[in-house]
């Protein structure tokens, strides 16, 4: 397709999103991937109850998919179980899937509403004086072919190359996180419930700055990962493999993992989060997904939020070319942070307080003894309080701003 309406670059879930809406709205779509799928990301592989709803709402086939029921948080040996919430909205269950299949069923679902994905495609922005005028396509072995689209959904993921180009960069006052995962092979692969270790702990028991999460699969493997957030103190010298060894030798008996039950060696990738980067539109394209670090700092989850934003954006994309006016696209990042910017600014507030080691054992220690605690936090965390509860998150986001204020951090602003 020469000249489509809209050129999305990346088919992860943002490009996918923007791509099915967009056609879904009957204009013209060329989505190009640089990989061919099924391609590798990586990734935990967990959908909480808001991706369930995007991914539904999209027309995804759950059948013979792996549903959680709740979530599973460790600190030490302190455990506790919860349910995902009853929601007006959001269903009460969320999912395990792996990436390399959720990514390529949602492209193939963007095509049956006309998309056109275009694989082995890497796409570069011709840029003059500033604006973006046209962008090549590269695929290996063959010319490059020059595409003019009316408008680009850049969503080209954590490093986003693309939209450095255009001049979009990320706050290095925010955080960030860095995580590794990989596949292990487990009796107890059908486990109904994400598990989260808030402390992890090297050999000589000494806790290391960051968290350890498994999700089970249901098909024989589990996903096993570890992660850091660049508030946490220690976070610069954390090398997040040997986080994820320790993480991986603390296991209990419940996973049975044993010296050769690991499947495919860990890959590790950004989060950029607590939308940090910007800006996130301009004359003739709009940016979403990790390309604007829209990953949740609360809890390291981004599918959902690439999303969200994906379909926002197609929504406002349609509306500038039914009206030919792109001054409309503003709406989109308005929309963003009424949305979501007061959400984020307490959830990067959250990581810088539990950044500190201190203030993360006072949370844990009080948190994992209170049952109807941790379930609010669980929440607050997923994001899945109802409207009616905002003024109780207003006074709970006033808690924590109140924790803040006496935890000196230079870099809370
Ligand atoms: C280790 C780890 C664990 C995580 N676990 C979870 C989790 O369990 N749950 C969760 O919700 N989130 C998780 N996340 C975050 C989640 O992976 C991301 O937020 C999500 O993938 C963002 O989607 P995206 O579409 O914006 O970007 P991506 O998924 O990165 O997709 C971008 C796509 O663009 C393609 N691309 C890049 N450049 C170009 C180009 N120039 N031309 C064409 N194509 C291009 C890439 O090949 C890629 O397919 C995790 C992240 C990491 C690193």
């Amino acid at each position: 397709m020469r000249n489509p309406d809209v050129l999305v670059v990346g088919g992860g879930p943002g490009g996918a999103a923007a791509g099915y809406w967009l056609a879904l709205r009957g204009l013209s779509v060329l989505i190009a991937e640089k990989k061919e799928y099924p391609r590798e990301k990586a990734c935990g592989d967990g959908l909480t109850p808001r991706a369930i709803k995007q991914l539904v709402d999209m027309g995804f086939d759950f059948d013979g998919h792996h549903r959680i029921v709740g979530l599973r948080a460790y600190t030490g040996e302190v455990r506790l179980e919860m349910p995902w919430p009853e929601h007006s909205v959001y269903p009460n269950w969320g999912a395990v899937v792996r990436r390399a299949d959720l990514d390529m069923q949602v492209a193939a679902l963007a095509q049956k509403q006309g998309a056109v994905v275009a694989t082995g495609a890497e796409a570069f922005p011709m840029i003059e004086a500033g604006d973006l005028t046209s962008v090549i396509l590269r695929r290996k072995g063959e010319e490059d072919e020059t595409v003019e689209p009316k408008y680009v959904v850049i969503a080209d993921g954590s490093l986003s190359r693309f939209g450095r180009k255009l001049g979009m960069t990320r706050r290095k006052d925010y955080p960030f996180g860095l995580a590794v995962r990989g596949y292990w092979e487990s009796p107890n692969s059908d486990d109904g419930y994400l598990e989260s270790q808030l402390d992890v702990r090297d050999r000589n028991g000494k806790s290391m700055p960051g968290y350890g999460w498994v999700f089970p699969l249901g098909d024989g493997e589990i996903n096993i990962g570890a992660g850091v957030v660049s508030s946490f103190k220690g976070w610069k010298g954390l090398n997040t493999s040997h986080l994820l060894d320790a993480y991986v030798e603390s296991l209990g008996d419940h996973w049975g993992l044993t010296e050769t039950s690991m499947v495919r060696a860990p890959i590790g990738g950004k989060l950029p989060m607590a939308l940090s980067v910007g800006p996130r539109f301009g004359r003739n394209w709009v940016a979403v997904g990790d390309s604007i670090g829209a990953v949740n700092p609360f809890n390291g989850e981004g599918i959902d939020y690439a999303y969200e934003t994906g379909r926002m954006a197609a929504r406002y994309i349609a509306d500038a070319i039914a009206t030919g006016n792109p001054a409309v696209l503003q709406g989109y990042t308005q929309e963003l942070d009424d949305i979501f910017a007061d959400y984020q600014r307490v959830a990067r507030r959250f990581v810088m307080v539990i950044g500190q080691p201190a203030m993360m054992k006072t949370f844990t220690y009080l948190g994992m003894r209170s049952r109807p605690l941790m379930e609010w936090a669980l929440k607050v965390m997923a994001n899945l309080l109802e409207p009616e509860e905002r003024g109780l998150s207003e006074r709970i986001y006033g808690t924590i701003e109140r924790i803040v204020k006496v935890t000196p951090d230079p870099l809370i602003k």
